[in-house]
């Protein structure tokens, strides 16, 4: 079948994900027909550098045989059996116990999920049955953020704070949403530092608000990934810590796009030194190559849901599938034979080298970056920070040119974002922001 046809059979039967059917209609789709290492392929031949490791989940590229391996493997011993009413199966158990020993110290526990939007709906669950267990069923109001991505699931996208999303469809009740230290996008007088604490003393006043015996939780990614690549300042972490331990409220830390390594450590809490009393993974644990997601328990919580008498009534029939299990052990093998360790020493210093340099471009009022992923902010006025008109619609431009330089850059408004795969080298990391820079050329 040709380009062609296969777009044309792709516009009639296939209902897209966050796309948009006009834009469809009018450009095409892309066909991306094959990858290789940091690199996929386009059916018309057309070669890109993925600088967003597909979605934020191939850390490892696009080319792992024993990964491969791993799942032929499994398929042969036991292609499926369900983690339901007191059933196992090796894989699950010792995913559950590699996840635990590179977590930090006091989260033990694993429960598994298809995706990180049903880790989210499942964390919600669990939050529930705490407190229930606690006997305070009263605390059920959950906390988040504005602009936060939690997935697209009625429960994971009621914790999102993305305000297009709401828009269509009728949000879960009593989650809240405070704001986000961005300190950038608030154009403040108060420094980073001083934003920072500002905005975590939210967290505060929205507590003692609703009443703090109504406050079940509280839920962050620790940079927000889809919403921007906002890199919270130093004083965030530290105050939203005290405040969850002064008010007794659970913490969530989403790390969908941050576990398994992005910072440089297995997760982005130990890099900002957080004590979770959930962590929600997904996307990296297995490196893309088979849908898992789950949330790590602390073991304070879990003491709670254990003491339960009656069964947690909640679970997928693909919870713990073993060929996922399979794949993500052998991505957690892969990283840890120093793929963790380049990413917080030579790729954490070649983006403070290189990516940071892309703010002396005339279209970036600011480049940011932490561990191996970095953002640019587009402005029409670097001094005022004014943005173009159009919503985004610079973002999209440099997406697209981005494109014809050869590299995968996200746009989110005008924030354009990199996230690569833990494989490239310093010498990419360079072409890589020479490319951006010829993106940004071509976007002027
Ligand atoms: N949480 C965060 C922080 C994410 O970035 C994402 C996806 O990008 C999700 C949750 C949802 O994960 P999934 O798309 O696997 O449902």
């Amino acid at each position: 079948m040709n380009i062609t046809e296969l777009q044309q059979i792709d516009a009639a039967h296939h209902l897209h994900p966050f796309t948009n059917q006009a834009d469809i209609n009018r450009k095409g789709t892309r066909v991306i027909s094959h990858a290789e290492g940091a690199y996929i392929f386009e059916a018309n031949g057309h070669k890109l550098l993925d600088g967003m490791s597909g979605l934020w989940c191939c850390n490892l590229g696009y080319t792992q045989p024993r990964i491969n391996q791993a799942i032929a493997a499994q398929l042969e011993e036991l292609p499926y059996y369900n983690t339901f009413f007191q059933c196992t199966h090796p894989r699950a158990a010792e995913l559950a116990k590699a996840i635990s020993d590179r977590a930090p110290e006091h989260l033990n526990r694993v429960f598994f999920t298809n995706s990180g939007s049903e880790a989210n709906d499942s964390v919600i669950r669990l939050i529930h049955r705490y407190w229930d267990g606690k006997g305070h069923p009263q605390r059920k109001a959950i906390i988040a953020r504005q602009n936060a991505y939690h997935g697209s699931t009625i429960g994971g996208a009621s914790l999102g704070g993305m305000g297009f999303m709401h828009e269509q469809f009728e949000t879960l009740g009593n989650i809240h949403h405070i704001a986000q230290p961005y300190w950038y996008g608030a154009n403040t007088e108060l420094s980073p530092e001083e934003f920072g604490l500002y905005t975590a003393r939210e967290l505060e006043k929205k507590i003692q608000e609703l009443g703090e015996d109504k406050v079940a939780a509280f839920i962050a990614e620790p940079i927000q990934g889809a919403g921007g690549v906002i890199i919270p300042p130093d004083s965030y972490w530290p105050e939203i810590q005290r405040i969850c331990d002064r008010y007794g409220i659970l913490l969530v830390v989403d790390e969908v796009i941050f576990g398994f390594g992005r910072t440089g450590h297995w997760f982005a809490s130990q890099f900002y030194n957080i004590s979770p009393d959930f962590i929600i993974f997904a996307k990296g644990v297995t490196n893309g190559f088979q849908p898992l997601g789950g949330v790590m328990v602390s073991d304070r919580v879990s003491d709670v849901l254990l003491s339960h008498s009656n069964d947690l009534a909640h679970g997928f029939t693909y919870s713990g599938h073993p060929v996922a299990c399979a794949a993500a052990l052998t991505t957690l093998e892969i990283l840890s034979e120093g793929y963790i360790d380049k990413v917080r020493t030579e790729l954490t210093q070649a983006m403070e080298d290189y990516w940071l340099a892309l703010a002396d471009h005339p279209l970036v009022g600011e480049a940011r970056c932490k561990g191996l992923v970095g953002a640019l902010e587009l402005v029409k006025d670097k001094s005022s920070r004014e943005r173009f008109a159009g919503n985004g619609r610079a973002g999209t431009v440099c997406r697209d040119s981005s494109l014809q330089s050869g590299l995968v850059m996200r746009a989110t408004g005008d924030t354009m974002i990199i996230a690569p795969p833990f494989i490239l080298d310093r010498s990419h990391v360079k072409d890589l922001t020479e490319r951006a820079w010829q993106a940004l050329d071509l976007a002027q």
